[in-house]
C-alpha cells in the first residue's frame, strides 16, 4: 500500500514570530523555516508502516513555493521514497490544499494519507478533515496511536477529555498528534542519499482547481506583552495580591 504524507514548510517552532509593521501578516524574511512538527510525526508513522511491511512506498507532498523543496529534501532524508512539490507562489487556504491533495490521491492511489493535525503557522486544523470529506474516506484525527488490522485501523485519539479509541476502515485520512511517535533525525548518509531521490514539480494551476481565497485576513497582531512578575514577601502578601487581581 502506498502512503501519502503532507509536509508543510513553516516558520521553525523555535523562532520568535515577528508581525509585519503594517499588520498584514507574519514576517518570514531571514527566518529559519522547517517542516511542520506534526508532519514530522506523520512522516515517521509512514516510515514505521514501511518498516513493518504495511506500506510499500512513502510519498511526501508539499504545496508551496520553490523553497518547499528544502522541506521535501528533509522528508527524503528521513526516508520518504519520493516527493511531489505542488508549486504555488501564494500558499492556498486549507480548502485549496485539500483539493490539491485529493488530486494527488486520485493520481497516486494511496490507501492512507497522513497529515498533521494542524500547521503551526495558521493553526487551521482543517486540511485533513476537508481532504477526508472530498475523498469520502474515513478519518482519524489527532492520532496518538495507530495499529493496522487488515483493512482497518485501530486509532487512539487525543481529545480534551481523554483518549478515544476508534476503528476506521481503509482508505483513510489520519491526522497526527505530537504524542504519536518520536520522529527520527536523518543521518549524514541519508541526507546525501536524499539528494538523488526524485522530486516531481507540478504547477498548482495545472490541476484546474479553483484555488481562489475564501477568507480575507483583516489584520494580524502580536499577542499582548505579558506583565512582568513580582516577588512577594510572604503568603499573606500573596493572598492580598490575588484578591487585588480578582483571582480570589
Ligand atoms: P492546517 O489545516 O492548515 O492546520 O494544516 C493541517 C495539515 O495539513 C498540516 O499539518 C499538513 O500536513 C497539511 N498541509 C497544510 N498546508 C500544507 C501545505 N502547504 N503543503 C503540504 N501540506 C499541507
Amino acid at each position: 500500500m502506498k502512503v501519502l504524507v503532507a509536509v508543510k514548510r513553516v516558520v521553525d517552532y523555535n523562532v520568535r514570530i515577528r508581525v509585519k509593521s503594517d499588520g498584514s501578516g507574519v514576517d518570514t524574511d531571514n527566518v529559519v523555516m522547517s517542516m511542520n512538527p506534526f508532519d514530522e510525526n506523520g512522516l515517521e508513522e509512514a516510515l514505521r508502516m514501511k518498516q513493518a511491511g504495511i506500506a510499500t512506498e512513502v510519498i511526501a507532498v508539499s504545496v508551496g513555493d520553490e523553497k518547499s523543496q528544502d522541506t521535501l529534501r528533509s522528508a527524503l532524508a528521513m526516508g520518504a521514497d519520493r516527493a511531489i512539490l505542488i508549486k504555488a507562489d501564494q500558499t492556498p487556504e486549507p480548502l485549496g490544499i485539500a483539493k490539491l491533495l485529493a488530486k494527488v490521491v486520485e493520481q497516486e492511489g494511496p490507501q492512507v494519507a497522513i497529515l498533521g493535525k494542524q500547521a503551526i503557522d495558521d493553526d487551521s486544523n482543517q486540511t485533513g478533515q476537508m481532504l477526508a470529506a472530498l475523498l469520502d474516506w474515513s478519518q482519524g484525527t489527532f492520532a496518538s496511536n495507530a495499529e493496522f488490522d487488515g483493512d482497518a485501523i485501530n486509532l487512539t485519539r487525543e481529545t480534551d477529555t481523554g483518549l478515544e479509541t476508534i476503528k476506521i476502515s481503509l482508505p483513510a485520512v489520519i491526522t497526527t498528534d505530537l504524542r504519536l511517535n518520536d520522529p527520527r533525525l536523518p543521518k549524514l548518509p541519508d541526507i546525501m542519499k536524499a539528494k538523488k531521490k526524485p522530486i516531481d514539480i507540478v504547477d498548482a494551476s495545472s490541476y484546474g482547481i479553483d484555488l481562489s481565497p475564501r477568507l480575507e485576513v483583516v489584520s494580524v497582531a502580536a499577542p499582548a506583552e505579558r506583565e512582568p512578575g513580582i516577588i512577594v514577601a510572604d503568603a499573606a502578601e500573596l493572598v492580598n495580591k490575588l484578591k487585588e487581581a480578582g483571582a480570589l
